[in-house]
């Protein structure tokens, strides 16, 4: 079952990752408006649900383990939607194992240091999960396309000269190495946002007063360098994707989809690093037991040794016997749904077998009274006007019983067996003196 959901997911991302080594062209490559075909959006708010469930025992496990950590390093360009992912993904986890930090324009302390090192004042501990609203990825992104700001950091002359771009991949690859080799797995996820969708969310902010705050005219002025963005984008995810720290490409057009994949991605890395709760060795355990018993031994009078054992069987007994009431509550639903079936199906029938014999006596009487004004019977055994009386006296009698089919089962035999009609699975009457031919009725 698990092993399903792992491979679920595993599926679900495949599509988003940059192969290591690969060149990245992300206009051709990556689609903003992607769906997998395996997910709705209908299904999309429950699916999260049970990524956001999944993250939080997987975050418990790790901060008892507390072996690893994870750092989540969201890139986007503007109204690409990073706060929204970092409240919806992480709502379930427990806010004192997740640090979010985010990076702005360099502060005059921090440009007084190497380019890496706020970053690393921010990496998240053993058994916590960090999250870079932007990261050390701008270095290499919105420094490059606004040189001015590599003036800025301060540099001796060769360490800004040619080369520098392919450098910094380099030594941001080489830490994230250093990072990944000592227990701290990087999730990388680049959110990607078509222009059209950004101009669509820049309106929104306009649009609505309470999105005002977050319109920024800078914003706009940085849309002008969306071709060089997009060029530094895919340089680095080409440069900077490996297999300790893999990219991976979110469509970030559908809000719902690009959240349920960054839950994704943040989930298989958490099933890969598959972290335990601490084993409690034997010796461990024989002290808990001792101190245990030193407990046990301080409880008041009449109140139980371990009250906390007694509590739970006290809740585990009113389960059951709640439970219990639920199945015979069932129980006896049942049996008094079968009950009125069966009343019911009695009630048909006698209503059936009532119409059938008021049916029958109408029958008869009529059968008798005709008889009576017929007088005597002619030579050949049939009344003058018998057989155009009876064809009439027959619609009128199905008529009362309500039959439909016409075999008007109320008929008296003794009128049936006249006419030498056959009534519905049964051979008509054999007049006396005719054989009955072995084909007739019965198998050769
Ligand atoms: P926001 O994320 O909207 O609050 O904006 C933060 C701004 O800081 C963005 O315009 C970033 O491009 C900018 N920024 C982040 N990191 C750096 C950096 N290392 N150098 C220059 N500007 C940066
Ligand atoms: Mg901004």
């Amino acid at each position: 079952m698990a092993d399903k959901r792992a491979e679920r997911i595993a599926e679900l991302i495949r599509p988003l990752r940059v192969e290591p080594g690969s060149k990245v062209n992300l206009a051709g490559d990556f689609d903003p408006g992607y769906k997998a075909d395996l997910v709705k959006k209908k299904d999309g708010r429950q699916l999260l649900e049970t990524g956001i469930a999944l993250l939080a025992d997987y975050q418990r496990r790790l901060a008892a383990q507390d072996t690893y950590g994870v750092l989540v390093c969201l890139q986007a360009l503007d109204a690409g939607g990073k706060d929204g992912t970092i409240r919806h993904v992480m709502s379930g986890v427990n806010p004192q194992g997740v640090q979010v930090s985010g990076f702005k324009v360099p502060s005059a302390e921090e440009l007084d240091h190497d380019y890496l090192w706020r970053y690393a004042c921010r990496l998240p501990a053993r058994g916590d999960i960090g999250i870079f609203n932007r990261s050390h990825y701008e270095e290499v992104l919105v420094v490059r396309v606004h040189p001015e700001n590599l003036d800025r950091q301060k540099l001796p002359a060769g360490a800004k000269g040619k080369g520098v771009w392919e450098r910094r991949y380099r030594e941001i690859n080489d830490w994230e190495r250093y990072l990944a080799d000592n227990g701290f797995k990087l999730v990388k996820l680049f959110l990607n946002l078509s222009k059209e969708e950004q101009r669509t969310r820049f309106f929104k902010r306009l649009d609505l007063p309470e999105k005002n705050w977050k319109f920024s005219a800078a914003d706009v002025r940085e849309r002008q360098r969306w071709d060089d963005y997009q060029k530094a984008f895919s340089q680095m995810l080409s440069a900077t994707s490996t297999s300790w720290a893999p990219w991976y490409v979110i469509p970030a057009d559908r809000k719902w989809f690009a959240r349920i994949c960054a839950a994704a991605v943040l989930a298989h890395t958490l099933i890969g690093i598959d972290p335990q709760y601490p084993e409690v060795t034997a010796d461990r355990r024989a002290d808990l037991l001792v101190v245990k018993g030193e407990l046990g031994a301080q409880a008041p009078k009449g109140v139980p040794a371990d009250p906390y054992a007694a509590k739970k069987a006290k809740e585990e007994a009113k389960k059951a016997r709640k439970a219990e009431k639920a199945r015979k509550a069932e129980k006896a639903r049942k049996a008094e749904k079968a009950r009125k079936a069966e009343k019911a199906r009695k009630a048909e029938k006698a209503e059936k077998a009532e119409t059938k014999a008021e049916a029958g006596k109408a029958e008869a009487s009529e059968n008798a009274e005709a008889e009576a004004e017929a007088g005597p019977v002619a030579g050949n055994g049939h009344r003058p006007e018998e057989s155009r009386d009876q064809s009439a006296r027959a619609s009128r009698a199905r008529s009362r019983t309500g039959s439909q089919d016409g075999t008007a089962q109320a008929a008296p035999r003794a009128s049936r067996a006249r006419r030498g009609t056959a009534t519905a699975g049964q051979p008509a009457q054999l007049s006396p003196g005719t054989t009955r031919s072995r084909s007739q009725g019965q198998p050769g």
